[in-house]
């Protein structure tokens, strides 16, 4: 079926900026609370949400096969197990009705007024009830210069690193939408002078700069699937932010992984992007030396050109850029991630979600966490109002964003953003 909504040249009679992460051409998913404390499954052009629920309602999507309720939900889930057939049938029919030549919804102003908000007078929700959730290590960047801060610089990348894509199972529970505030964890850790531990507030909190896939229905129990078909079963993607205390991660990794220093708040971008929007920005993925196992094999571009931004902006203050990676220096593809993760049986769910691992790129400015940019606190970074950041300090937001870019159309993913509040005391 092809993907009409990602014409290039159509316009809309909404309003656009030039700048605007959402232009016609996107079409993203998410759920919002309206002003009228209704919930609902939404899209958005411009600066505005659009209530899918009302449109359904009004008979827009008439001629789509949809259960009468499916947008009237609080959860994208039962949307995002109807498979891609239909996503891409709803994504083709918003962008006709928002085109600038259709008169249908345009010039019914009563029509108009239910289904379309000013983005102010929503608040966006978590778009799906995520089932499961992982975390993979996808950055052979990342994952060097962690193992040469936590372990040894001469053996920093372990032998089965390039040829797993490597992963843990995070902790559903605590992933929180883009404005929810987080508390700085207290924790256990162990002072390097010290023979036993203490506990308290984490003292090297930290943002992991990622992505996180969400997925439809893949696979019943037991039965893995083939690489080739993976990107049929990856909805949508969303920035991620998967805070860090990097002092309780320290002590309490090995033998099991990751735990209390990573389960406390991950922050999404409430908008899922789907995959058919990021289409026309597909590009190759690093040469992967050694040659993957077969299972693992992949042909042709399979991860795609998307520019990531971190920023720190202190309590009144202004936003400094401290990161600039790009989606692409993934060494692992998601079609590898969820390959992989299929290839024991696992079965995964709609509603899913796989977090990247850091993305961090060849050159320091590149890096996508504290960890690394500091190089553990060894070269603070100085922030536009003069003072230093080792690590992230409380009241600090950290404001993730991520956009791709052609000479046509820019298809954006709006801010993913979390301020950090004082520790409870213990
Ligand atoms: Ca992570």
């Amino acid at each position: 079926m092809k993907i009409t909504a990602n014409d290039p040249t159509r316009k809309t009679w909404i309003e656009v900026t030039k700048d605007s992460d959402f232009p016609i051409q996107n079409i993203p998913f998410g759920v919002f609370l309206t002003r009228d404390d209704i919930i609902t499954i939404g899209t958005r052009i411009g600066d505005f949400a659009i209530d899918l629920g009302a449109l359904h309602q009004l008979g827009y999507f008439a001629d789509i096969p949809l259960t009468d309720d499916i947008f009237l939900q609080d959860t994208l889930n039962d949307f995002i197990a109807d498979g891609r057939k239909t996503w891409r049938l709803v994504r083709n029919k918003i962008a006709e009705l928002f085109d600038k030549n259709n008169a249908l919804l345009r010039d019914n102003t009563e029509h108009r007024e239910r289904v379309i908000f000013a983005m102010e007078e929503v608040e966006m929700q978590l778009p799906v009830d995520i089932g499961d959730y992982t975390d993979f290590y996808a950055s052979k960047e990342h994952a060097t210069n962690v193992g040469s801060i936590f372990r040894d610089p001469k053996n920093a990348l372990l032998p089965n690193w390039v040829h797993i894509p490597i992963g843990y199972h995070g902790r559903s529970s605590s992933i929180i939408p883009s404005g929810t505030p987080i508390r700085r964890p207290n924790g256990q850790t162990k002072p390097a002078d010290a023979n036993t531990p203490i506990f308290g507030p984490t003292k090297l909190l930290d943002f992991e700069l990622e992505m996180a896939f969400i997925t439809t229905d893949v696979n019943k129990l037991g039965k893995p699937i083939a690489i080739e078909e993976a990107t049929e079963y990856i909805f949508g993607l969303v920035l991620f932010n998967d805070w860090s205390a990097r002092d309780i991660q320290g002590w309490e990794y090995i033998p099991l992984g990751p735990f209390l220093g990573k389960n406390f708040a991950s922050t999404i971008s409430p908008w899922i992007v789907t995959l058919d929007a990021l289409k026309p920005f597909k590009v190759k993925s690093p040469k992967q030396n050694p040659k993957p196992l077969p299972y693992l094999k992949q042909h042709g571009k399979k991860s795609y050109d998307i520019h990531l931004h971190a920023y720190i902006q202190p309590e009144n203050g202004e936003e400094t850029l401290v990161s600039n990676s790009n989606f692409k220096y993934m060494y692992w593809t998601m079609v590898q991630q969820l390959t992989h993760h299929t290839s024991n049986g696992c079965n995964v769910r709609a509603g899913d979600m796989m977090g990247s691992g850091t993305i961090s790129g060849p050159t320091p400015d590149s890096y996508g966490s504290m960890l690394e940019l500091t190089w553990r606190g060894q070269h603070p970074i100085k922030l536009s109002d003069g003072t230093e950041r080792k690590f992230i300090q409380d009241n600090d937001t950290v404001i993730l964003r991520g956009f791709c870019e052609n000479e046509h159309v820019r298809i954006g993913f709006g801010d993913c953003s979390g301020k950090v509040l004082p520790a409870y005391e213990k």
